[in-house]
């Protein structure tokens, strides 16, 4: 059983799908992993590193060569992958929807691509769920870089020259990045408050010590909602919702976006008449920039000035924290397969539940339903 890493190739990623820690443990249960020289370089690891661990290094091709399995942080071109073994599992993120014709190019090429971000928000899965370990550390850096854009101070502070006021921080879209913004605001000592479209964040709001700021006229998403996933408001939410934040975001100085609804684009949170009563020196964190933004005016990879207000996000926000990204990535994926290891035959066998939630290709065709409708 092979297992091969390669260097991740798309722009401004400096993760990599396995560390020193997973080589390790990939190997105890059986499998070669193959390296390509390099892949860890931007995530700190060195290649010695690895093969401290029992890795083999070597170049692309010879990293691919007869692999069994291919784990990637995003899904290589096809072409590098003109080596594995007839049948062979791809796991990564692989952005179906964003890149269906690489995804008809596994199919063609014999290759089972499996996408973690289609795990399933179950119990069992929560160890392998990428989306929750990639979300949970950009929630932190937003806020972390928006602090440093800030040109003031977070907490309170109460000097011989005299008093600061504490930054008032809002966070809008209380999910797994919302709520880990929330704590690193807190803990950086601003007064922070948060706001989603789900009723249920509420007590998660005020369980962190922030103050929950909702549309009372409107009824929201009650429950857990779609697999707890947010959809696309009335337009009489929208209305309401967007008084709302014109009431109180004018009062705040940083501001973090996080809203998502899946497979559609991130909804518009904040317009550029919003932003011009905010004031000068504040700053706008949109962490949905690259699934379209959350406000009005966010350009990827860029801080754009409007009315004296930075609006920043990056296109790739965990690859900004590329050790401790690579590191639960790499779990995520050690954690998914060794769920699923049939010591027997030396390899994992999924289950019908995970199987078909995350399958995309088999035998040469695509036969996800989502991609096929
Ligand atoms: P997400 O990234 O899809 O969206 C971020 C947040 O934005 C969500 O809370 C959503 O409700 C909110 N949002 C969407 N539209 C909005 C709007 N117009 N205004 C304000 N807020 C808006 O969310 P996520 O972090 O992936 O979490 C989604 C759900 O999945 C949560 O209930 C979370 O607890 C749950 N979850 C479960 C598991 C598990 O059980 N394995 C793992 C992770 C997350």
């Amino acid at each position: 059983m092979k297992i091969a890493v390669l260097k991740e190739r798309s722009s401004g990623e400096t993760r990599v799908a396995v560390t020193p820690e997973t080589v390790k443990k990939f190997t105890a249960l059986g499998a070669v992993v193959a390296v390509e020289s390099g892949a860890g370089l931007t995530a700190s690891i060195s290649d010695a590193d690895y093969a401290a661990m029992g890795a083999i290094l070597g170049d692309a091709a010879t990293t691919v060569a007869g692999a069994d399995i291919v784990l990637a942080v995003q899904g290589p071109e096809p072409d590098l992958l003109a080596g594995v073994k007839q049948g062979a599992m791809l796991a990564a993120g692989l952005d179906p929807f964003g890149q269906r014709a690489r995804i008809d190019a596994y199919a063609t090429g014999v290759i089972e691509a499996l996408a973690m971000e289609f795990m399933p928000r179950i119990t069992r899965a929560q160890s392998m769920d990428i989306l929750s370990s990639q979300s949970n550390l950009a929630g932190y850096k937003a806020v972390i870089d928006a602090a440093a854009t800030y040109g003031r101070a977070f907490p309170m502070m109460m000097t011989a020259a005299g008093t600061i006021s504490a930054a008032k921080a809002f966070v809008m879209g209380v999910g797994v990045a919302g709520l880990q913004a929330i704590a690193t605001a807190r803990r950086l000592g601003a007064q922070v408050s948060a706001t989603d479209v789900r009723s249920a964040t509420k007590e998660q709001i005020l369980s962190l010590g922030a103050k929950p700021i909702f549309v009372e006229k409107v009824a929201g998403i009650e429950g857990e909602g779609a697999g707890g996933y947010a959809t696309e408001m009335s337009p009489e939410y929208q209305a309401a919702q967007a008084e709302l934040v014109s009431a109180h975001i004018a009062k705040q100085d940083i501001v973090i976006t996080t809203a998502l609804i899946p497979g559609r684009a991130a909804p518009r949170l904040i317009t550029d008449a919003q932003i011009a009563t905010m004031k000068p020196g504040s700053v706008i964190f949109d962490l949905a920039v690259a699934q379209g933004g959350n406000v009005e005016g966010s350009v990827q990879d860029q801080i754009v000035e409007r009315h004296g207000v930075k609006i920043m996000g990056y296109s790739n926000t965990p690859a900004h924290l590329a050790a401790d990204a690579s590191a639960l990535f790499a779990r995520n994926l050690y954690n998914f397969l060794s769920a699923f290891w049939d010591k027997e035959q030396g390899r994992p066998v999924l289950d019908e539940e995970i199987g078909n939630a995350i399958r995309l290709t088999k035998d040469g065709a695509v036969v996800h339903p989502r991609l096929l409708g």
